[in-house]
């Protein structure tokens, strides 16, 4: 059975932690780098990009992040989480940080404000017995990727899944519905990854 952490600086790291269980891993928080060190493969949450940048650089973790992407660590990032994956940003704050990993330009709020937010049937590749609950609060969605990244969903003309490689990124939550079907792709990901 894989670990899998869920980085718990700040966002929905509760129903993740959930999410992964019911998906069959040994799933745990990591706050600090030798957390990080003792997982197999990682969830960011959604929550507020900015604040879990800037927590990521007091926690000590942003370069360990880093390392351990660059590094082949399978992670998979729901939404505030697509973004910290993005290698570039539109209508990101000036000082804001990503970890990088995907070869993608993420535009931020690009659905609409808070009370925009909405819900949608998606079509996901690699996720059989048909489209998950989309759950989009204030989403980012992917304007443009590069020749390794693949596009596992579309909503309204827009990329709102993508892989590149051992990265896995959604513009919404499955973690927000009983549908863990997202999180056993995942977790078949970091199997694959380990053996
Ligand atoms: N709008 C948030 C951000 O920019 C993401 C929202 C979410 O994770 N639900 O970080």
């Amino acid at each position: 059975t894989p670990t899998i952490g869920v980085l718990a600086l700040q966002g929905d790291v509760r129903e993740h932690l959930v999410a992964l269980a019911s998906a069959d891993a040994l799933a745990r928080p990591v706050r600090r780098p030798e957390e990080l060190a003792e997982v197999d493969g990682l969830v960011i949450p959604g929550g507020e990009s900015t604040t879990m940048s800037k927590l990521a650089v007091i926690f000590g973790l942003l370069e360990p992040l880093r390392e351990r992407v660059r590094a082949g660590m399978p992670v998979y990032g729901t939404c505030a989480g697509m973004i910290m994956l993005a290698d570039k940003l539109l209508d990101g704050r000036e000082d804001q940080e990503t970890l990088g990993g995907i070869d993608m330009i993420v535009r931020r709020n690009a659905f609409g404000r808070q009370n925009e937010s909405f819900e949608a049937r998606v079509e996901v590749a690699g996720v059989e017995g048909g489209p998950v609950e989309g759950v989009f609060i204030r989403a980012p969605w992917v304007e443009s990727v590069g020749a390794a990244v693949e596009i596992l969903a579309v909503h309204d003309g827009h990329t709102v899944a993508v892989r590149q490689g051992n990265v896995l990124a959604t513009s919404f939550h499955p973690e927000l519905t009983g549908d863990h079907r997202v999180h056993e792709l995942f977790v078949e990901m970091v199997r694959s990854t380990r053996s």
